[in-house]
């Protein structure tokens, strides 16, 4: 790799404040988040040092509520997540300088680098609406999905950030007028075979938008996926078994009401609607907003929207809601368990549960003594004077 490449980047990072320390502490993160090891690390910085000599990576909106957005402007590290998306060319269409025709020709640039085998990943958010003939949704006077269409084609790959782009998340949510719907379903209709990358959840999490984009360009190929086509690294496993509140569920300590004793003591909020056991990500790992916290952390329960609709023209939101109520079966092992909102049941549930669980959890010791751990004290709570 060219020196100048290094030095380009050095003097970038040097002029947002950020030592060669940060950055490839910001690497291994990114080599976390993918499931690498830590020997991966000077590979995953010199792909991103070459960055600004690789593909360009085009950010298009459907119907959104710009929320994904907002989130991939919270990236920090502090801002070497920024630095590197500079670094990676992406172009955002609400994140940019440029509007109106200027944006319309920066897009039809990449477009024609793409035919001229540069190619670009295509990065997609929002739903994309089909109602009244295409024209729920117009850009620069065309229905939005003839343009998509061209611009599918001829990306090398897409990734659908968010759940509107996944499954149509709350757009395409009952009654849907808008006739939303998400990447998948688009591809699979139009007859498209462009490989797809998803990642639910409402909004993004940015930093798996960082490594995933990453992991194209530094192996080349698509991350490991799995039948809903997202990445099984990030997807891989129940919000539950990584849950800091797990240990009140094998106790069978709840929340059966907002603003109770039980509340504030941090229970588990399985009564009050928790999807953790059924949702599969790493938000306990990855947490959100510069990693400062993730909803069950924070105080509410999980409304699953890491889970895509197992069919098309479904989506998250009529599979989850009502949000705050317990409404279907957790499966534990072989067991099914319904429990009623009503708490004797729901502590009968949490009883066989255990009698499931009990085997592995008194293995791992977490149910001798004074029974499961609370949640653990952080850092900053210690500086404010917790945790004594
Ligand atoms: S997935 Fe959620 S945050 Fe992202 S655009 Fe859709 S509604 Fe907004
Ligand atoms: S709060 Fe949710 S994810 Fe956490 S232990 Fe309870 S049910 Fe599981």
């Amino acid at each position: 790799m060219a020196n100048e490449d290094h030095d380009a980047l050095r003097s970038q990072l040097e002029f947002h404040g950020v030592s060669r320390r940060d950055f490839l502490k910001f690497c291994g993160s990114v080599a976390a988040i993918l499931g690498m090891s830590e020997s991966m690390i000077p590979q995953i910085a010199a792909a991103v040092e070459k960055g600004a000599r690789l593909k360009p990576t085009l950010w298009l909106h459907g119907g959104i509520c710009t929320g994904c957005t907002v989130a991939i402007a919270q990236v920090d590290t502090p801002d070497i997540a920024t630095i590197v998306l500079d670094i990676l060319s992406l172009k955002n269409m609400t994140i940019n300088m440029a509007s109106g025709d200027d944006l319309e020709r920066i897009v039809a640039d990449t477009l024609e680098d793409a035919e001229n085998d540069i190619g670009f990943i295509l990065i997609y958010e929002g739903s994309i609406m089909r109602g009244q003939g295409g024209n729920a949704l117009r850009e620069f006077g065309e229905p939005q999905i003839d343009r998509l269409k061209k611009k599918a084609e001829a990306a090398e790959a897409i990734v659908a950030v968010g759940s509107c782009a996944v499954d149509g998340g709350f757009v395409a949510a009952k009654p849907n007028p808008a006739d939303a719907i998400g990447m998948k379903q688009f591809l699979d209709e139009a007859g498209i075979d462009t490989p797809l990358i998803n990642l639910p959840t409402c909004p993004v999490n940015p930093e798996w938008i960082v490594a995933t984009v990453i992991n194209v360009l530094i192996l080349g190929r698509l991350p490991e996926m799995d039948s809903f086509n997202r990445p099984s690294l990030i997807f891989g496993h129940p919000i539950h078994d990584l849950c800091p509140r797990r240990g009140h569920f094998e106790n069978a300590q709840f929340v059966y009401e907002f603003g109770s004793k039980e509340e504030e003591l941090g229970y588990c909020l399985y009564p009050v609607g928790c999807k953790g056991p059924q949702t599969f990500t790493n938000c306990p790992i990855v947490r959100w907003n510069r990693r400062a916290s993730w909803c069950v952390e924070s105080g509410a329960p999980c409304i699953g929207c890491g889970i895509t609709s197992p069919k098309a023209g479904g989506n998250w939101v009529d599979v989850n809601a009502p949000f705050l109520k317990r409404h279907r079966d957790l499966k534990i092992g072989d067991m099914r368990i319904q429990p009623s909102t009503a708490g004797v049941i729901v502590g009968a549930a949490a009883a066989a549960a255990l009698v499931a669980h009990g085997l592995g959890m008194k293995a791992a010791g977490r149910m001798d003594g004074e029974g499961a751990p609370y949640e653990e004290m952080k850092e900053c709570d210690r500086k404010k004077g917790g945790g004594k």
